[in-house]
């Protein structure tokens, strides 16, 4: 990486004012990063139960850290769950052509994540909506899958299908069905 690739970035948490080298290409995750930070700091200041630029700093990192752990096991389970069905089909035989279909689920149009969930599956740290069906199929294809199809169908503006973010605590279940011929 020449000289030119590295970029200088003031950022501003808590009143104060930093500047941190990073790769150019990196400026905005950057600044989304800091934003995120010194949303975070301000809240705890805020709350009036730690004082001290320091302990709130900890107290910071310790929460981030303890989200970025959280997410970070549920990514593994998420990834052991597609990786894993994917060899449980393949030792039940048919192992040069498998495909997939991407049924029903949350779609980018509705679902909207936190910055700690787009981390973890998709390495930016921004919020807002999160295209999980295009996660499943990189998966499914990351895991060998030759043919990924994509139903393309929302739960939660498509009323055909059940969905806990419209209907809440009473919503019902969907279930696929599949089977070898
Ligand atoms: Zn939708």
């Amino acid at each position: 990486m020449t000289h030119q690739d590295q970029a200088r970035v003031s950022v501003r948490i808590m009143e104060k004012e930093y500047v941190v080298g990073c790769p150019y290409e990196e400026r905005s995750a950057l600044l989304d990063a800091a934003e995120f930070l010194n949303a975070r700091m301000r809240e705890i200041r805020d709350s009036g139960k730690v004082v001290g630029l320091d302990r709130i700093a900890v107290m910071t990192a310790l929460n981030l850290a303890h989200e970025f752990l959280r997410v970070k096991d549920h990514e593994s389970r998420i990834d052991s769950g597609v990786g894993g069905r994917v060899r449980a089909l393949r030792e039940l035989g048919g192992a040069d052509e498998s495909a997939a279909v991407v049924g029903p689920g949350a779609g980018p149009c509705c679902y909207s994540v936190g910055s700690e969930v787009h981390t973890a599956l998709t390495g930016a740290p921004r919020e807002g909506p999160i295209d999980l069906r295009a996660i499943v199929r990189g998966r499914l294809l990351a895991a060998g899958v030759g043919e990924v199809r994509d139903v393309e169908a929302c739960t939660i503006c498509d009323e055909r299908f059940f969905s806990h973010r419209r209907e809440g605590e009473h919503a019902g279940r969907q279930a696929g069905v599949a089977w070898l011929s």
